[in-house]
Parts: C-alpha cells; structure tokens; sequence
C-alpha cells in the first residue's frame, strides 16, 4: 500500500513539473466567478463534457464558472450547498445522476461492504461505528450511504431531500437528470423551470 502511495506521489510531482512548464500563468483562473453547480457521482466514467462542462485547455486557461460538488451517488453535501448558495450565490443547481452507479452496487452488496469492514477495521473500531449507525445495522447503512435501487427515483427522491433543507431557499431552482454511461445520453427527469 506505502509503496504504491509512494509511486503515485511521485508522478504526481512529475505531472505538476510538466504542468508548470506548460501553462501559460496569465491565462490561469484566479478571478472568482459567480456561477451555478453541478453535483454528480465521484465515479470517474462521468464525463462533465456531456453536459458542455468543458476540461481545462493545455495552457491551463478555459476554466468553466460551475462548481462541481463530486460525491457517491451524486447525492447531496450539506456544507457545500449551504456555502454554494449562500457564499458562492447558487441560484440553479443540476444534480446529475448515472446509470450503474456505485451508489446502486452498495445496494445490492451491503453484505460485501459490512464484511470488509469487519476484515478491515478492528473489532472496537467496527462496533463503535456499527453503535453510531444503529440497528439494523445493513439497513441503516444502505440509508447513511443513500444507497439507491433505481437511478431515476433516487433523482426525485434526492432533490426533494435538497428542497426539505431548512437552509435552502424556495426561489433555488433545481434540475435532476440522469446520464446513460453507455451512451453518454442525459435525460431529464426534473425540470427546475416547469
Ligand atoms: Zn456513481
């Protein structure tokens, strides 16, 4: 494990090395810019592009003004909804959801993921968490991840959890779509405007 952290921190400082040497400074995003965010999975395969979200261009410039909140499930982080709109002024707010996502896996594996932890942490450990959580514990886990069954339904389901925060205000407007990975097709499911 301390080996392969080792290897990958030192790519990383040969990566910036190169980065330096090829971004032009001038053309980097130090300005802030007010705009609106975009929540979505952590899961790598979806790509930001598909909703014209461009990457940033070789020169380091291009840098787009919506914030990306990446978590599990694309489900949504209180502290970075409550700074995003009342700090950063989020008036719109997209969450996008994925097909095969790995929030619908610890669903169906909660069993996989109660026996790694067991593997993985020592007994008191895993008891003191299993205490916090409460019983039954799988089930209580599957709510505390906001495991999900059907992508399309834990888009509603979540969005309605966003409108029932006490901090976030009705004039928020808030769509929920769902990205296909296969075909990096985006539908909507809810439409903040109608
Ligand atoms: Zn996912």
């Amino acid at each position: 494990m301390s080996a392969h952290q080792t290897r990958w921190l030192d790519q990383i400082k040969t990566a910036n090395s190169a980065y330096q040497a090829r971004i032009v400074p001038g053309k980097l995003p130090v300005e802030r810019a007010p705009g609106p965010a975009v929540i979505t999975c952590m899961d790598p395969r979806v790509n930001l592009e598909a909703i014209g979200i461009p990457a940033f261009a070789g020169d380091g410039a291009g840098a787009s003004p919506v914030r990306i909140i990446r978590t599990l499930g694309a489900m949504a982080d209180s502290r970075s909804l409550l700074a995003g709109i009342f700090l950063a002024g989020f008036r719109e707010i997209v969450l996008l959801v994925h097909t095969d996502c790995g929030c619908r896996l610890a669903y169906a594996r909660i069993d996989v993921i109660v026996e790694n932890m067991q593997n993985r942490l020592s007994p008191a450990a895993f008891q003191a968490f299993r205490a916090d959580i409460g019983e039954p514990f799988a089930e209580k886990l599957r709510t505390y991840l906001k495991a999900f069954q059907d992508p399309r339904a834990a888009v509603e389901r979540e969005i309605d959890s966003i409108r029932r925060l006490p901090f976030v205000p009705d004039d928020l407007i808030l769509h929920g779509l769902l990205y296909e990975l296969e075909t990096g097709r985006v539908e909507v499911v809810v439409n903040g405007y109608e």
